[in-house]
């Protein structure tokens, strides 16, 4: 057995998108499955698409390739999720099927890619009710409406928001209402109705039970779906598993230590200036993991008793005092990821999958 390693739960995986599938269509809105978390790997694409997601989206057109050259049952539909960047224009006409835009820039550089191709690329407009990441303020929204119905290379497909990734902020009906009045305003100016309005993310799902306004057709979700888990509303989702992917990590040294360092203390190999708390002698263990792999403030040992202390690059120290069992050099100890953990563990070349 390799370690470090993840063990991923495919069945939990299948599980926590048909749930999320439902849920999302008893509100009226289809599920699109974000996959970043684990860089699209080909297990967790897999299992999404046995729990009915059909749309795919990713922030990484690296990922989106790789879901590309997967045999998926039926057609799938790929969304770039990030802003495409100018300069790879050509490659997301050819590669994806819809992307999120916010500039004019980027939007004349698909058009003339998508026109060179002699095919339409389909573009969402982002629009930012309050986050402050991407999207144009509702108040520029129909001009960047009006140019891209201009160009002819692009087919205005949706309108989308997003919440609860850099601001903190929290999803509400009334953004969202925002979000479908300029649906309708859209419409009374161009004389059709845009097919997607994308309502949001995991954070949005908190809204089911006032009812999403009517409308909003379309949820992004990764983090409900990967560890049953909302960061932006700190809550544990009721009826998901929180536990399709577990960290294994082996014990590489058990020594007994002073808790508090013996020396003056300058700073961490990271530049910070580490605090410690003076519990006499106890046993630690040290595991061969580190920063480098994963964020130790997104993992949860499963074993009672285990308590993190921290780490460096390729250390993770732990504090096993408490422990009823009898660990060994050599043993490996189990960790439940959150959401960054889990992104940042799929993405180390050292963690086996
Ligand atoms: C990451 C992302 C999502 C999915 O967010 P989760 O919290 O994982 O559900 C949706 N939309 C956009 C634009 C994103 O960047």
């Amino acid at each position: 057995m390799k370690y470090p390693r993840v063990v991923v739960d495919r069945e939990k995986i299948r599980y926590n998108t048909l749930n999320m599938v439902e849920k999302a269509k008893r509100e009226g809105a289809e599920l699109v499955g974000v996959t970043k978390g684990t860089c699209a790997h080909r297990d967790v694409v897999e299992a999404m698409a046995l729990g009915g997601i059909k749309i795919f989206a990713d922030s990484r057109l690296e990922n989106l390739a790789l879901i590309q050259d997967m045999e998926l049952p039926g057609d799938v539909e790929l969304y770039l999720l990030r802003l495409p960047m100018v300069s790879q224009a050509k490659e997301v006409v050819e590669r994806v099927d819809v992307s999120f835009n916010s500039q004019e820039a980027t939007l004349e550089a698909l058009n003339h890619e998508a026109l060179r191709k002699g095919k339409k690329h389909q573009v969402m407009l982002m629009v930012d009710v309050g986050d402050l990441r991407e999207g144009v303020r509702p108040s520029n929204f129909l001009s960047l409406a009006d140019k891209t119905l201009s160009l002819k290379g692009l087919n205005l497909k949706g309108i989308a928001t997003n919440v609860g990734c850099y601001g903190g902020v929290l999803p509400s009906i009334q953004q969202l209402e925002t979000l479908l009045s300029l649906a309708s305003t859209l419409e009374d100016m161009c004389g059709f109705s845009v097919e997607i309005i994308s309502g949001g993310n995991t954070a949005t799902t908190i809204l089911f039970s006032q009812g999403l306004p009517q409308g909003i057709n379309q949820l992004r979700i990764g983090e409900g779906i990967l560890v049953g888990f909302d960061s932006t509303n700190h809550r544990v989702m009721e009826g998901f598993h929180q536990d399709a992917f577990i960290l294994q990590a082996e014990i590489i040294e058990i020594e007994e230590k002073p808790s508090y360092p013996i020396g003056e203390i300058g700073r961490d190999a990271f530049g910070e200036i580490p605090t410690f708390q003076d519990r006499g002698i106890r046993k630690r263990a040290i595991l061969a993991i580190g920063r480098q792999d994963v964020e130790f403030g997104s993992i949860t040992p499963t074993m009672e008793g285990v308590e993190i202390l921290g780490g460096s690059s390729d250390h993770l120290l732990l504090d096993i005092s408490a422990c009823q069992e009898t660990l060994r050099v050599g043993d490996a100890l189990s960790f439940i990821l959150g959401y960054s953990g889990l992104l940042r563990v799929m993405t180390s070349g050292y963690v086996h999958k």
